[in-house]
């Protein structure tokens, strides 16, 4: 390695871990607190796998159903992809069985859970063939939800990026509210500029009075997460631990976007 690129690499090394330590705090005081009634609103929370429902909405979840506003939640994979090393088959079993738990931990009703169960890791493909957009129509049209709580299409996962840009296209102007939630962006900053371009003020909900119930949830996904997070994998084989920690914090954080231009912008 030549020596400049040696001193970029130690400046990588600790500008990356700093920013990546004060974004949070820095979007927390930015944001904008929801208001009480906002928890009355309905909403359609997509996830593209069984757990990301759970990591960055809930809280939002269980505040808005202890408010008496009707949840659905569709999980748009089957989550068939992970673990990797182990029967794709029998992925997809135990993620349905922990779709079932988690959901009925965040006090779900049975008939407001979907499964989409498109191809975990293949969701590009169901982006570009119409279908996923399609299935978002159908599910859009029988949800009629105030708000879209969704993955972003600058969120470096394949799967949560092409979800992101598939509901901007569904969600039309003068429609639902749309409000995206951060998962992997929390793991690579680079993502972030795009992300606040196209966003309106983020809007933080506090997780306090959730958390335990939260923390419940998520301990349903057992099948993602490592021995030391709760769950059943290895050592180091669960979620990067800056993704674990912020997911798990005080606050949830949603972004709220709406605009044909930010729509373009993700196409380009
Ligand atoms: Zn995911």
């Amino acid at each position: 390695m030549s020596a400049p690129d040696g001193l970029l690499e130690r400046l990588r090394g600790r500008v990356l871990p700093t920013v990546q330590a004060v974004l949070p705090l820095v979007l927390r005081i930015a944001g904008a607190r929801v208001p009480a009634d906002a928890r009355r609103r309905s909403c359609l929370v997509l996830a593209p796998h069984g757990d990301d429902e759970v990591l960055g909405c809930g809280a939002t979840i269980l505040a808005r159903r202890s408010a008496g506003a009707r949840v659905v939640v569709a999980y748009v994979t089957d989550g068939g992809a992970f673990p990797d090393w182990l029967d794709p088959v029998d992925n997809v079993a135990k993620r349905l069985a922990e779709t079932d738990s988690a959901a009925a931990a965040l006090g779900l009703d049975k008939s407001d859970v979907v499964q989409l169960a498109f191809p975990d890791g293949l969701l590009e493909s169901a982006e570009r063939s119409g279908a996923l957009g399609a299935a978002l129509e159908r599910v859009l049209s029988d949800v009629q939800p105030d708000d879209v709580l969704t993955t972003s299409p600058w969120d470096p996962h394949p799967d949560h990026a092409a979800l992101g840009r598939a509901v901007r296209s569904a969600v039309r102007p003068g429609g639902p509210r749309l409000l995206e939630y951060p998962i992997w962006q929390w793991e690579s900053i680079l993502a972030w500029p795009r992300m606040l371009r196209d966003a309106h003020r983020p809007e933080i909900v506090r997780t306090k009075e959730h958390r335990q119930r939260k923390s419940e949830a998520l301990m349903a996904y057992s099948s993602q997460l490592d021995v030391d997070q709760g769950g059943e994998l290895p050592p180091g084989k669960g979620l990067p631990p800056v993704l674990f920690d912020r997911l798990t914090s005080g606050y949830e954080i949603f972004f709220p976007v709406h605009s044909a231009a930010a729509d373009a912008r993700a196409r380009r």
